[in-house]
């Protein structure tokens, strides 16, 4: 069994980065070189600004490289509960702004001719338990009614030509889609560069100062200067230049592990469908089939951060006990592939994005950020540039998580109380 991502072992490395010394002056900085500051980046260059991508280990090696490769249309939350907690206006445009995420992934795999296997295979919310099932009846007739006709609720029997357990029923989102994340974000890259971005790898970002109006960000590398900075490290956000962040991002570990590939008939016996599910418990599993037919199955497993082979292990043997109670037919099936990666949370799971303390920023996907961070990286990358704002989080208050100063000391506790609910709700 390989310790590392799926998406990293079966994508080409990123050739485009710069082997320059790190220095000179540009329009923006942008830190983190995941999606969301890729995609700032091709759009900054696009539009003929010069911009710096400082990544502090190599392109996608954060959680746009680890992820569960889920790109999945409309909210996490219940829109119901969304539009409870934020108003219907605000539920609206978010629950948009992730179809239109997976939009604009589509369009950029069309432009650039990315080789990502991206399809829009429908995302099936799998109720685990039958109360379960009630609930996501309710949400689907809100979601269905008033943002996303593309929606149908199928019952137990429906499930069968679906998929291989026996759930209480589902929310089908058939605009819902699935990609191979590595490829995905090498060729995000390869377009930032074509367009003149220069890209900086190994270069972790150790301080931020500004003076005379512009910023200077001193690497493990080198200085450089810059108009704008465009924070975009995610749950990776660490040091004292950031603690704004890291006093409201929840850095959490999620874990996934890939088996060898399936035959047909145990993809006919499992996931014959071929679509991207989620459970529907707190502490719930997600899972698809990748390009070369292994199952890909993720979730919590435990409330630690990813950190070494022994750690990631433990997760990984949690996970294939959850996958052998999901589908009993693969329980001896062989496991490839085990790997972690950290979680941007806030404390509400609404991500955030605009401007504060003089940088620009867009974080706390809270997992379900695969598709919104390439739009939300372009949405800011706008704002930069001075072009109409279309943020849909603007103004959205961000309080800082008390007692939290960027080492989540409080998450077993909360895996205790979401294991707790899960035992009883
Ligand atoms: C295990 C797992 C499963 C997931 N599954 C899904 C899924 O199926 N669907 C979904 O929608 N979302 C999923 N997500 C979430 C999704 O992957 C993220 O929301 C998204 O990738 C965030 O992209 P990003 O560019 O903001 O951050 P990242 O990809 O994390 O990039 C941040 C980058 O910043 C760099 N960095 C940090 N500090 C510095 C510094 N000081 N200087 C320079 N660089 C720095 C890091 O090295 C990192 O590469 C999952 C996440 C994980 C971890």
């Amino acid at each position: 069994m390989k310790f590392e991502s799926y998406w990293h072992d079966t994508a080409p490395r990123f050739t485009g980065a710069s082997a320059s010394p790190v220095e000179g002056d540009y329009d923006v900085a942008v830190i983190g070189g995941g999606f969301t500051g890729l995609a700032a980046a091709r759009q900054i260059a696009k539009a003929g600004a010069r911009v710096v991508v400082l990544e502090a280990n190599r392109v996608g090696w954060g959680a746009s490289g680890r992820n569960g490769g889920h790109l999945n249309n409309g909210l996490a939350h219940s829109f119901i509960s969304a539009k409870a907690e934020l108003g219907t206006e605000r539920a609206i445009a978010l629950y948009r702004a992730l179809d239109d995420s997976v939009d604009t992934i589509e369009k950029i795999i069309a432009e650039e001719g990315i080789d990502c296997n991206f399809r829009r295979a429908g995302k099936l919310k799998l109720a685990s338990k039958p109360q379960h099932f009630d609930a996501i009846a309710r949400n689907f007739e809100a979601v269905h009614r008033e943002v996303d006709p593309d929606t149908a609720l199928l019952t137990a029997s429906d499930l069968k030509a679906e998929i291989g357990s026996p759930f209480h029923g589902a929310m089908l989102s058939k605009k819902s889609a699935m990609m191979h994340m590595g490829r995905y974000v090498v060729g995000l890259a390869t377009a930032a560069s074509k367009y003149g971005a220069t890209i900086f790898e190994n270069a972790a970002v150790t301080s931020h100062q500004v003076a005379g109006g512009k910023h200077r960000l001193t690497t493990t590398r080198g200085t450089v200067s810059a108009d704008h900075v465009l924070v975009a490290t995610g749950a990776y956000t660490s040091g004292s230049s950031f603690s704004y962040f890291r006093r409201r991002i929840i850095s959490v570990g999620s874990f996934i592990i890939a088996t060898r590939p399936l035959t047909e008939a145990e993809i006919a016996a499992t996931m014959p469908s071929n679509r991207t599910c989620v459970t529907s418990l707190n502490i719930g599993n997600y899972f698809r089939l990748s390009p070369d037919n292994r199952l890909i199955f993720g979730g919590r497993a435990r409330f630690s951060a990813t950190s070494d082979q022994r750690s990631d292990g433990k997760s990984g043997a949690i996970l294939r006990a959850g996958l052998a109670e999901i589908f009993p037919q693969l329980a001896k099936v062989e496991i490839d592939y085990c790997w972690g990666g950290l979680v941007d949370m806030t404390k509400d799971r609404y991500p955030r994005a605009g401007f504060v303390d003089g940088v620009w920023y867009a974080m706390g996907y809270s997992g379900h950020g695969a598709q919104l961070s390439t739009h939300l990286g372009m949405i800011m990358a706008d704002a930069i540039l001075g072009k109409p704002d279309r943020n849909p989080l603007k103004g959205l208050d961000w309080p800082a998580v008390p007692g939290h100063f960027g080492k989540p000391w409080f998450l077993p506790l909360v895996g205790l109380y979401y294991k707790t609910l899960d035992r009883f709700q």
